[in-house]
């Protein structure tokens, strides 16, 4: 098998790497070059938001900096502002982004809300809502897990009523991240006697909307990233449902196989592997490892560095079925599998490379290794498991939908 780019590729890569090497603001290199990753709301659109003038001016200047070389929206087609790129090109465009740590422009809500609107939508809500998704006006929140309805989702019980031109939503959701998102795409229960995967339309809804409310849930890491959020007599114009009304189930599953198609996880585990072999170089790493330690996890590292390269060829396979439009879901799922137990499994080698260390928890501590980076993912991995669709629930689409075995 021959990984290499054909020429062509190689060219668009070159000229991916010169946007990124010419335009990324100093901040983003910056974070790329050390401390503590920040958690999942902490994308460009927080900086876009930022009170701190330098990521502000930083969001603003690499999203016009991507704007200018075409790449806003790389998957998107021109008429909507993308740069509608194939998939191959998309896999090279999200490798060098990955590489160099750039922050992709709009962030998750984007690409799914985006993906949702362009294969669903109707012509006028595209038009209403594309332009500002993409200028990062529209920072969206996805509204579908509720408590007791998260691996089985299509057991939501949130309550959306025709009332003549409008729907009125009750009901709740978890997770997610809606505290300070603008608009939300979430699954609504709109026929509560047809079969539970029939009775669920696709509803797309502004969040200042009266009758929304916010409660954030802290995690592992100390931060509230996601939220509980509350629908009381929410009303909302039924020409907001994307797709046909009760047929919203198509339109959420179109979504989640994009969300779990994620490329970029192996360039980031790489990097990550790379960045802990740096540590330990050096003599202030083998301090920390104090010696014998290190011995012990001189397997376990070398382990997770064959692990990342099973990834990489995943990912490339994901790439190539993609590009031939063929089905990937089976292979999608092992990709999330692999990459999310192996930033586990190499946290837990890097905290025990660490040693006692591993406990300082202040990244700006100097004895905090690496500003203390696997401390903090020793703890936020464990969500990589869970959001997204849980391992065990990838393992049955692995079981089922690649292997043919029977449902259990
Ligand atoms: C940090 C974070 C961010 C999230 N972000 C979002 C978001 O933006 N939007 C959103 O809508 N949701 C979001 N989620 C929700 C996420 O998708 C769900 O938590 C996940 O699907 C699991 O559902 P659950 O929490 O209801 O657990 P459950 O489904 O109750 O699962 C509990 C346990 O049982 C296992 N299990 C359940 N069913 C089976 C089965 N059939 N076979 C084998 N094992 C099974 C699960 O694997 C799990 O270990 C997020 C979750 C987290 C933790």
């Amino acid at each position: 098998m021959d990984w290499a780019d054909s020429p062509q590729q190689a060219a668009f890569r070159a000229q991916v790497r010169a946007l990124i090497d010419s335009n990324l603001p100093a901040l983003y290199w910056r974070r790329a070059a050390g401390g503590r990753p920040r958690g999942l709301g902490a994308a460009w659109h927080e900086d876009l938001r930022s009170a701190d003038p330098e990521a502000n001016a930083a969001a603003r200047d690499w999203a016009a900096a991507l704007h200018a070389g075409g790449f806003s929206a790389p998957a998107w087609p021109p008429e909507y502002g993308g740069a509608g790129l194939s998939t191959l090109e998309q896999f090279i465009f999200n490798q060098e982004m990955a590489v160099a740590q750039a922050p992709a422009v709009g962030g998750g809500g984007y690409s799914l809300a985006g993906a949702a609107l362009i294969a669903h939508g109707t012509e006028a809500q595209r038009r209403r809502l594309l332009p500002q998704t993409l200028s990062g006006e529209i920072h969206w929140y996805q509204g579908f897990s509720e408590p007791g309805a998260g691996s089985d989702l299509a057991s939501l019980q949130c309550r959306a009523v025709r009332d003549g031109d409008e729907y009125v939503i009750d009901g709740q959701k978890l997770w997610g991240r809606s505290r300070g998102a603008d608009w939300c795409f979430g699954l609504f229960r709109t026929d509560p006697l047809a079969p539970k995967h029939r009775g669920i339309s696709f509803i797309v809804l502004d969040m200042r909307t009266p009758g929304i409310t916010s409660r954030p849930i802290i995690t592992l890491t100390g931060e509230a990233e996601v939220d509980e959020t509350f629908f009381e007599g929410v009303r909302v114009p039924a020409d907001q449902v994307i797709g046909e009304e009760h047929r919203g189930w198509h339109v959420a599953m179109y979504v989640l196989d994009i969300e779990r198609s994620n490329v970029g996880n192996a360039v980031g585990l790489r990097r990550y592997i790379e960045a802990l072999l740096a540590h330990v170089r050096t003599e202030r790493g083998r301090v920390h490892a104090g010696g014998g330690r290190l011995t012990r996890q001189r397997h376990a590292i070398a382990q997770h560095y064959i692990d990342s390269e099973i990834l990489f060829n995943v990912s490339y396979r994901i790439a190539s079925l993609q590009g031939a439009n063929l089905p990937n879901t089976s292979e999608s799922s092992a990709s999330k599998i692999l990459g999310s137990e192996l930033t586990q499994r190499l946290s837990n080698t890097a905290t025990k490379v660490y040693g006692l260390y591993a406990n300082v928890w202040d990244a700006e501590s100097e004895h905090a290794p690496q500003h203390g980076l696997f401390s903090y993912e020793y703890l936020h991995s464990v969500l990589l498991t869970i959001y997204g669709g849980t391992n065990e629930i990838q393992r049955n689409v692995i079981a089922t939908r690649g292997l043919g075995l029977p449902r259990g």
